[in-house]
This record gives structure tokens, sequence and C-alpha cells, in this order.
């Protein structure tokens, strides 16, 4: 069985590459359409194989192609195939990451990645990290270890005082939902503001937090962003490491978007500091071009991820070491391996190829933020050291704009607002883009509104 169904995936991925090919963006079904469009239903009765295959075929070939080079509507992008390999191993090998007798081998995968990560953060060998089901609880994880880093008994006693935390009002929203999550409340936090580019204004950060305690309130924890999500802007995290310092809070790097920086000589002074940081994150299903999802989180004492996420589980925990049983510092219990996808990555191309997806990504951008300032009908609100370009043209409502291209399955690219402007945002986060298939984005975009000029004006 399983063989045949092996012959069955090599052939429906066969045909999906070929259909990329032809077709990088797929017509949308609109959703309210779904299920009229698309046979999803679920019955009493199985079926055949072939009907099986022929519906997997159809769903397959209906669904958004993300991995294409013309999907510039997320934080991630292409195909790595290296890592797809891996990840397809880790599939058919099916181990949960939580104790060494159940995954072996692929624990020392996971501790290999997260050793090397922290030797480029410069975090000594106190450090320890994990890897969490995406940058949100990457996020969340730093946030309940400076909860508890705050006051040990907390996390028996639950959340009584009034607890502050500070990050930027760029920041990415799993901040304050993380907050709500861990008891600590969404009005506690202080969204600092920013200057022109989305960099939090550390004055405005050290203000807050003299008022806040001048008021009852108890700060515990800064968030830095290496990265906004919208404009891609990187937070000085020495400057926010000497705050922290002086007023003994924890200080996190939210390098879920750009935080792969780490691997560049030309950009790591984009996170000069990062070692001073109590921890650190980075999504390598982001820059790294792993499949979703794979974000990596460091403390930079090892011993807060236990304090924090350490349970005895005698029916569990029955052999080796504490070192090498991960479930003992992870947020889950059964864990996928998100870490061999990664390694396969890695290993074959090295830290200096990874070095280079990173690079390469800043230099597509500059290519696109070169195009967009060459030609008049543009206007530009991103800055250079940034993978987010942002830009109108023409006058047109970017959200008119993109819900078009993506209609008429033209491109795939979203909006964002910063600020009181609203922008497309196109990213180029997909290293395997070239120059010219950045000029061509812009291009099929032209081509696009000039044929569609009155229905993108009219309202
Ligand atoms: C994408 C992103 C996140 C969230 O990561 P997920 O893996 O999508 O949960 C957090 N912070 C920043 C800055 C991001 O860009």
């Amino acid at each position: 069985m399983i063989k045949e169904d092996l012959i069955k995936f090599k052939e429906l991925s066969e045909a999906l590459l070929e259909a990329e090919n032809k077709e990088p963006v797929v017509e949308p079904i609109e959703a309210n359409r779904l299920f009229e469009a698309v046979d999803l239903s679920l019955h009493e009765e199985g079926m055949s194989d072939d009907s099986l295959y022929e519906s997997l075929h159809d769903l397959v070939m209906k669904t958004p192609r993300t991995a294409t080079r013309q999907f510039f509507n997320q934080l991630f992008g292409g195909r790595k195939s290296k890592a797809v390999l891996g990840d397809l191993m880790a599939v058919m090998l099916n181990n949960s990451m939580y104790t060494y007798k159940v995954a072996g081998p692929m624990v020392g995968v996971e501790k290999e990645i997260l050793k090397q990560i922290a030797h480029l953060v410069g975090y000594s060998e106190e450090s320890d990290g994990t890897i969490a089901p995406g940058g949100s609880m990457s996020n969340f994880m730093a946030m309940v270890m400076a909860r508890d880093a705050f006051k040990k008994e907390i996390r028996y006693t639950g959340v009584t005082e009034k607890m502050t935390l500070y990050t930027s009002a760029a920041c990415h929203y799993s901040i304050a939902k993380n907050a709500a999550l861990m008891g600590v409340g969404r009005e506690q936090v202080r969204f600092i503001p920013t200057d022109e580019k989305g960099v939090m204004l550390m004055d405005a950060l050290d203000q807050q937090i003299v008022k806040d305690q001048a008021e009852g309130f108890v700060p515990f924890f800064i968030n830095v962003t290496a990265g906004t999500t919208v404009m891609g802007a990187f937070d000085p995290i020495d400057e926010a490491a000497a705050i922290a310092k002086k007023h003994k809070l924890w200080l996190h790097v939210d390098g879920a978007y750009c935080g792969a920086v780490i691997f560049s000589e030309k950009y790591k002074h984009l996170v000069k500091g990062a070692e001073l940081a109590d921890s650190f994150s980075v999504n390598a299903h982001k820059m790294l071009g792993t499949p979703l999802t794979c974000s990596i989180i460091l403390a930079k004492d090892k011993r807060h991820l236990s304090d924090s996420f350490s349970s005895d589980a005698r029916y569990l925990y029955q052999t080796d070491g504490d070192d090498y049983n991960l479930g003992k510092t992870s947020l889950q219990c059964g864990r996928r391996n998100d870490a061999l996808k990664f390694w396969t990555l890695w290993k074959s191309i090295g830290t200096k190829g990874l070095e280079n997806l990173v690079d390469h990504q800043f230099h597509l951008a500059e290519v696109a933020r070169k195009y967009i300032s060459e030609h008049e009908d543009y206007k530009l609100y991103s800055y250079g050291d940034s993978i987010s370009v942002c830009f109108n043209y023409k006058n047109i409502a970017p959200e008119k704009l993109c819900t078009a291209l993506y209609e008429k399955a033209a491109l795939m690219v979203g909006y964002g607002t910063f600020q009181a402007d609203t922008f497309v945002r196109f990213v180029t986060i997909n290293a395997d883009n070239s120059d010219q298939e950045i000029i061509d984005f812009f291009k099929t975009m032209e081509k696009f509104v000039a044929e569609n000029e009155s229905m993108l004006t009219g309202d």
C-alpha cells in the first residue's frame, strides 16, 4: 500500500510542478462557493483508491501555489528541494521529539541546529533552545520565561501584580495575543511609538517604563523586533539591552521575520547586541526557505527553559538524561520533527549557502527599490536594509489592486498599513527569484493595470 501511495505521491507532485510552471498563480475559488467548487464531503463509506487519487488531484490543482516564483504575498516562499526531502523523511519516520527513546539521533539533529544558531547569536554554552510551532509561539515561550524569571512562584500562584510589557507599535500581533494567553492581559501591553522607518523610539521606551513604575505597575518584559512584519525594520537591540539592564527587565528579540541576518557577514550588524538579549527567536520558514513551520527559540540561560516548561511525567521520561529528552523544554508534548528539513538544507548548502539566501533577498529588495525610484508612477515607502518593499502605483488603492491581481490570477501580493499610509507590501523572501523576475513582477502589474484601469480607478 505505502509503495503504491508513494508512486502516486510522485505522480501528483510532478503534475503539480508542471501546473505551477504553466500557471504560477491559480484561479482562486470564491470562499462562499468553495463547497460547490470542490468535492470536500466526507461520507460513511470509503472510496476506491482511484477515486481518492482523483479527488486529491483535483484538490491539489485548485490550491494556491505558494511555492512559485510569483508568490509575494506572505513572509515565506520558494521551495528548497533539500528541505522538502528532509520534511518528507520526517513524515515517513514520524518520530515525536519529546524523548531520546523515540527520536534517537533526531534529537542530535535538533541540538546541532540549536547549538550553531546560539553560536551565531553570540550566546555561550549556557544557552539552549527548542523548536516551537511558529514565531507566535516562540514569542509566547519567551514571554512565559520572562514572567517566571520575574517571580519564580508565579507558575503556582498565577499573576497577581499589574505586570506590564513593552514592544513597538509596529510589532507582530502575537505579542498582545500572548499577553492575553499568559494571564498578563492585553491592556498591560505598552505600544511604544516608532520613527518613520518603523524603529522603536528608545527614549519613549525608557520614559514609559519609568512612568509605569511610578504608577504602581511592574514592568517585566521588553520585546524588540528584528524585521517588523510590515516595514521590515530593525529595533536597536544594544540600546534596548541597556534599558532592560537598568530596569532589570527581560529582553526578547523577535527575529521571526529577519533574525536570519545572523547568517550574513554583511547584514548581521542589524542585530548588533543580540547576545545581550535574554531570548532570541528566528523562523527558518521565512528567510531560510524551510517549509512551514520551523521556528527556533533560544534562551541565553538554558535554566529558564526547563524552569518554565519541564514537567515530570513518569509515563514518558523513562530513559536518558534531560539534556536528550527534548520534551523537558518544549511547549508541546507530542511534537513533530521540524528540525530535519532545516538540517538537510543546511547540510546540503552549508552555512555559507544560508548566508547567500539572506544576502540575495536583500539584493532583490534593492533591485525592487531601484526600479520603483526610477519609475515616476510609483511612490516608495520603504528604506534600505529591508526586504519589505512598500509602494503605491498611480494612486490606485492598494487594497483594490491586490484583490484584483488575486481574483484575476495575475499575481499574489498583499498590502499593509504603517502609520497613516496603506500600500502594496512586496516581499523579496524567495531567494530563488532572479533580478529579472523582480522586474517582471512590476511589468506584469503595470500591464494588468493598463488593461483594467477603469475597474481599478472607478469605485
Ligand atoms: C511572522 C512573524 C511572527 C509570527 O510567526 P508565525 O510563525 O507566523 O507564528 C512573529 N513576529 C514577526 C516579526 C513576524 O514577522
